[in-house]
């Protein structure tokens, strides 16, 4: 491991070097584009400044990942610049040159002392498990007679939130004001002494910033209709009457501090020019949408099965093969038969669009298109996509990968580790005597079980791993760069945490245990090996005794 990282980190003190001496060639051509643009006019000039855009842009991200922060920002004010004048956003007040060259100046001065600097910086790791510095932070305001605040704050933890106590509304500025901020305000009601004391606690919300900003939710045992409008008149968010699992008051903190937010839709660009597609690019990015680009058709099935785009975006004209032709083969592919593809060209004879759209195309858009009217297309037509796939690739109960699609999802991850030379692991869970859980409980318990462990599991991996419901109450997970002994101890985490887990039904409690094996790539060097160890490890696990993580060897 040491030793790969000593190679990683020369291989990129190398490439650094050579991407310094780089730098100088480049900024001479900005120079000249920047004379240029000052000497040339219309539509010329309109060329000189797309181009100069583009390579600030190129700078800028070049600049970014070999470390160089400040030639990034330099290029990013310049192509900005370039943007706004191109865009008529702004129009050119005779001064466009001279800060054009004011900014390619800077950028000299600051390849030129970053190249002394000879210290790399590390690529960005994939981030750790289970150290999620976003958590939630939650408040909770437990009401009188609650003595388990500790139990409260273990659990929340057990679901990745951050939750603190205190045990009177008329707390809560002081505990903001000396523990900082939080997302979610848990309240109880009833604080003790005369009855609609609860009422006169609860003005606080009222007086303070704070309800306004802050989502109150109210979770009590009081479930009379005083108490349920005092909650209404302070602006509670939600009304919980106890008890209630933990599993669920935290989907609501989830669902009302929306933190499901959506992944970036995922859009690839196939245009045989460089410079549209980054623009094409350019443009989607800063609407927050992840983007590839393939200048090249012919590779464009391998970006495919990396990037799984969420919509296509085809040139109609390209040299090797044009795009209805690249259209009818994507089309050819099963899991590719209903991806959105939109043919994004110059073409304005009607007849030829349609007849593009024929062989596959779902929409046509015609260049020049105002960046406002690409982003909605692409938007609207994404995100069809992605919720008719996700009846097909998820499972209803939970939310989580269905088992086809986890199979599937393994046999990419696979590939790509294979092609990288990169590890992942897979973990097979299944819960302990769960048909006790139904038994005893009934069946709708036993879904409450089941989700939330989907919960806790989704919780607790980190968004690049993959959760899938294998059936029943069988789970699979796939960590990508994760080896072994990291997601041994990642799943023992899930496995405690899982375990202190308290259910709440018909006055009694009770806590539910599962099993997990793990097994790794390249240790198993395909799909098929790696479920088949992962599987026989969890098999170990519940002849060990169950409640345990057992590592493939
Ligand atoms: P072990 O510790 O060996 O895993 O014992 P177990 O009882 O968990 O294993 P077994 O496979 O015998 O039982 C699984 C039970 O899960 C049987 C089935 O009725 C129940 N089950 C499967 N799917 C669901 C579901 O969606 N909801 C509920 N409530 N129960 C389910
Ligand atoms: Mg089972
Ligand atoms: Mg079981």
């Amino acid at each position: 491991m040491a030793a790969d990282a000593t190679a990683m980190e020369e291989k990129l003190a190398l490439l650094r070097a050579q991407y310094a001496i780089k730098i100088g060639e480049r900024i001479d051509e900005l120079d000249e584009a920047i004379v240029q643009s000052a000497e040339t006019e219309g539509e010329a000039r309109r060329g000189v400044l797309s181009n100069l855009r583009d390579m600030s842009h190129k700078l800028a991200g070049s600049g970014a990942t070999f470390g160089f922060p400040e030639v990034s920002l330099h290029a990013r004010t310049m192509e900005q610049e370039c943007v706004a004048i191109l865009e008529e956003r702004i129009t050119d007040d005779g001064q466009l040159t001279q800060r054009l060259q004011g900014l390619s100046s800077k950028l000299r001065e600051a390849s030129q002392t970053q190249q002394a600097d000879t210290n790399v910086q590390s690529p960005r790791p994939a981030a750790p498990h289970l150290h999620d510095t976003s958590r939630m932070k939650v408040l909770v305001i437990m009401e009188y007679d609650d003595e388990q605040a500790d139990q409260v704050v273990r659990e929340m933890e057990h679901f990745g939130l951050e939750a603190r106590i205190i045990d009177h509304p008329a707390k809560l500025i002081g505990d903001v004001k000396q523990n900082g901020p939080v997302n979610v305000i848990v309240t109880g009601l009833d604080f003790g002494g005369d009855p609609r004391a609860a009422s006169k606690a609860l003005e606080v919300f009222r007086e303070t910033e704070a309800h306004r900003t802050i989502p109150v939710v109210v979770h009590t045992y009081l479930d009379d209709i005083e108490s349920r409008l005092d909650a209404v008149r302070v602006g509670a968010k939600a009304y919980l009457v106890k008890p209630v699992d933990m599993a669920d008051l935290v989907d609501v903190l989830d669902h009302i501090t929306e933190r499901h937010e959506d992944e970036p839709f995922r859009v690839l660009i196939v245009d045989d020019d460089e410079s549209l597609a980054r623009y094409t690019e350019h443009v989607l990015q800063g609407a927050g949408m992840d983007t590839e680009v393939v200048t090249s058709p012919l590779t464009l099935f391998e970006v495919l099965d990396d990037f799984s785009p969420e919509l296509i975006l085809l040139d109609l004209y390209m040299p090797e093969c044009d795009g209805q032709e690249l259209a009818a083969i994507v089309r050819q592919r099963e899991e590719y038969a209903g991806i959105p593809i939109v043919f994004l060209s110059g073409e304005s004879n009607k007849d030829k669009q349609l007849s593009a759209m024929e062989l596959g195309g779902d929409d046509f858009l015609t260049k020049p298109i105002r960046a406002s009217h690409l982003i909605t297309s692409v938007r609207i037509r994404a995100s069809r996509f992605r919720k008719l796939r996700s009846f097909m690739v998820r499972d209803s109960m939970t939310g989580l990968f269905n088992h086809t699609t986890s199979k599937q999802l393994l046999e990419n991850e696979v590939a790509r580790a294979t092609r990288a030379n990169g590890i992942l692991s897979v973990a097979a869970m299944d819960i302990d005597h769960f048909k006790n859980v139904n038994d005893t409980y009934g069946h709708a318990v036993g879904d409450r079980v089941i989700k939330a462990l989907a919960r806790l599991l989704r919780q607790r991996l980190r968004s690049a791993d993959i959760i899938g419901r294998m059936g029943g109450e069988e789970f699979a997970a796939i960590l990508p760069d994760t080896g072994v002994q990291e997601a041994g101890r990642v799943f023992d985490e899930v496995r405690q945490a899982f375990s202190e887990i308290v259910f709440h039904t018909d006055g009694t409690t009770f806590s539910v245990t599962l099993s997990c094996g793990v097994a790794a790539f390249p240790d198993h060097g395909n799909a098929t090996a790696l479920s088949d160890a992962a599987d026989k490890a969890l098999y170990e696990a519940k002849n060990g005794g169950r409640n345990q993580v057992i590592l493939a060897d």
